[in-house]
């Protein structure tokens, strides 16, 4: 069964920014999904101002792998929406997350951490040169040893996050800063990609290295076997070997339980 690919984007930008309409007039979702419909997907495009914010139930439930494309509204993002994601993404949906989606919320969930890093946009952009430090990684499949982007913000060290399960790209900038551009994070029975590049002025998603990064990553954190058990909170109160020691002490009633049958002695 092909891949079920979701590309979320605020879809904002394109119709604020006069800049950002004449760059990608597709909008940068669409430029996403034409990269992706170049490698043989058949992506789902949806926005912030979409009904249910694009990110309805059912639609998460059909995705595999959810692309996510953000940078000014993040706080719009309803927290049921970021619940719904997160739970999704530990049960087995892929996520990219997209250069500015660094800071979305679903994002910094997943992460536990800030994800602040060093950044700076200069009018006309500045040179990154993105090294593939893993060749054998999937994700870098038909991936040249670099790939110049002539203008492209910089994004640098030193990145919040965890140390990322694997690393599979680095970046340099004309200015000297350098980023963990690539990272692969395992959550649950999830993956997530994070990947740096794609600022809104640049038409960095029609670099055709880009554009296979993009897909190499769809096919990576996709979960072929979704259907499977899930981590699950599994009470084993009789062990599997013959013999071997029971549970026989049950856990005493939750405090709120106490609190609620009237015999909390906090106050006594
Ligand atoms: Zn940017």
């Amino acid at each position: 069964m092909s891949i079920r690919v979701t590309v979320w984007n605020e879809c904002r930008h394109e119709k604020e920014d006069e800049i950002v309409g004449l760059v990608y007039p597709e909008t940068i979702g669409g430029a996403i999904a034409d990269g992706l419909k170049d490698h043989g997907f058949r992506p789902t495009v949806r926005t912030l101002d979409d009904e249910e914010q694009g990110l309805s139930a059912s639609l998460l439930a059909n995705t595999d792998v959810l692309i996510w494309w953000g940078h000014r509204y993040h706080d719009e993002v309803d927290d049921e929406k970021v619940d719904l994601v997160q739970e999704r993404v530990i049960g087995g949906m892929g996520l990219i997350a997209l250069h500015s989606a660094h800071h979305a919320r679903v994002f910094k969930r997943l992460m536990g951490t800030s994800c602040n890093f060093a950044w700076r946009e200069s009018d006309d952009g500045e040179r990154e040169r993105l090294w593939t430090i893993q060749p054998g990684h999937p994700i870098a499949e038909s991936v040249p040893p670099y790939v110049e982007l002539p203008k492209s913000e910089m994004y640098g060290e030193p990145f919040d996050i965890p140390a990322p399960d694997e690393l599979v790209f680095v970046s340099w900038y004309e200015g000297g800063d350098v980023m963990r551009s690539g990272c692969v994070f395992h959550r649950g029975r999830g993956r997530v990609f994070y990947f740096a590049p794609g600022h809104e002025t640049f038409p960095i998603y029609r670099d055709v290295h880009v554009r296979r990064i993009l897909a190499n990553a769809v096919r990576y954190v996709n979960q072929p076997h979704a259907g499977g058990w899930r981590y699950d909170h599994w009470a084993r109160p009789i062990p599997l070997e013959q013999g071997a020691p029971k549970q026989t002490l049950f856990k005493k009633p939750r405090a709120a339980a106490r609190r609620r049958s009237g015999r909390n002695s906090r106050t006594s």
